[in-house]
């Protein structure tokens, strides 16, 4: 009796064991990497008219500027230099413009002396005639990847060392990105990507463009090798060698492609709101926006695992 109840209960603890680890399990793999309604708030946010646009040296591009810091501490984001801010300072039509880029890093696993810059920009193009240039999709939208990432990374730790970069100054000439490259806390010779996302959040085709596996067969391969989802096609090209528009300088990229830095960038075509006072949070596509960001962290974890 005393034995035959023992193996009975022995019997259910098993059996409970395997199927509360199986559920479990299935939970975890069906989850997103990352919070979607703290995507979405992050991009409506950062689009919403008290940001005013985001014009580099403006109020508002400050007040964007705190919004970052204040996410990438809550996720543990340490600072890249002494401090988050990386200032610099350009001429441009006559007129001397102060700016900022944020910088933060996650430190590698296995390979932390190789790093991968993951940059968006926060800057846009700040009110004219009286009306807010909100820029969600330009490029509220980049940043908002960015923040995810940053929780991505903390229950998965990348194994080369991470620099999360919110550039300034795209608008107006790449600026931030440039000063970036030239002087670069990491030296250039230890980055291994740049993946850059600008403008991923809206496309009436469905389309998300992958912009640089031109210049790398490894990450040609990569991206070729990816399975399609129901939302996003992510589709090679602008690049400069198949009619379409070229896309190689278009963003903050190019200030990596032209120090000999591979590059992935990520952006869809213009759409009509693209550089509009219409480019609101209301006009993106919360699902395709939401398959954009995992699709990327996807690519990401995959390139993560190779030495470019
Ligand atoms: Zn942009």
């Amino acid at each position: 009796m005393l034995y035959k109840c023992n193996f009975c209960t022995l019997f259910f603890v098993l059996l409970y064991t395997v199927c509360f680890s199986q559920n479990a399990l299935e939970q975890r793999e069906s989850m997103a990497p990352f919070n979607e309604d703290a995507l979405l708030n992050n991009i409506r946010t950062l689009s919403s008219d008290t940001f005013e646009g985001r014009r580099t040296g403006t109020k508002g591009a400050d007040k964007a500027k705190g919004y970052i810091i204040d996410q990438f501490q809550l996720l543990n984001v340490l600072p890249l230099n002494t401090n988050y801010e990386q200032r610099f300072s350009f001429f441009t039509k006559r007129i001397n413009y102060n700016g900022t880029n944020i910088l933060g890093l996650i430190k590698g696993t296995d390979n932390p002396e190789r790093y991968i810059v993951i940059s968006a920009h926060y800057d846009h193009e700040g009110i004219k005639n009286g009306e807010i240039y909100n820029g969600a999709d330009d490029d509220a939208s980049g940043i908002g990847a960015l923040i995810s990432f940053a929780e991505y990374f903390k229950n998965n730790p990348p194994k080369h060392s991470v620099v999360l970069a919110a550039f300034d100054a795209e608008e107006l000439g790449l600026e931030g990105s440039k000063y970036y490259a030239n002087n670069s806390i990491v030296s250039l010779n230890k980055i291994m990507l740049n993946l850059n996302m600008d403008m991923i959040s809206r496309s009436e085709t469905k389309e998300l463009f992958v912009v640089g596996t031109r210049f790398n067969p490894t990450l040609k391969q990569v991206i070729t090798n990816f399975d399609q989802t129901e939302h996003v096609k992510m589709v090679v090209g602008h690049d400069g060698e198949d009619g379409l528009e070229n896309w190689v300088y278009s963003s903050d990229h190019a200030s990596f492609h032209k120090k000999g830095i591979p590059f992935l960038y990520f952006g869809v075509d213009d759409h009509e709101d693209y550089h509009t006072p219409n480019d609101d949070y209301e006009n993106i596509q919360p699902e395709f926006y939401k398959e954009s960001v995992k699709l990327i962290i996807a690519v990401f974890k995959k390139i993560d695992t190779l030495n470019i």
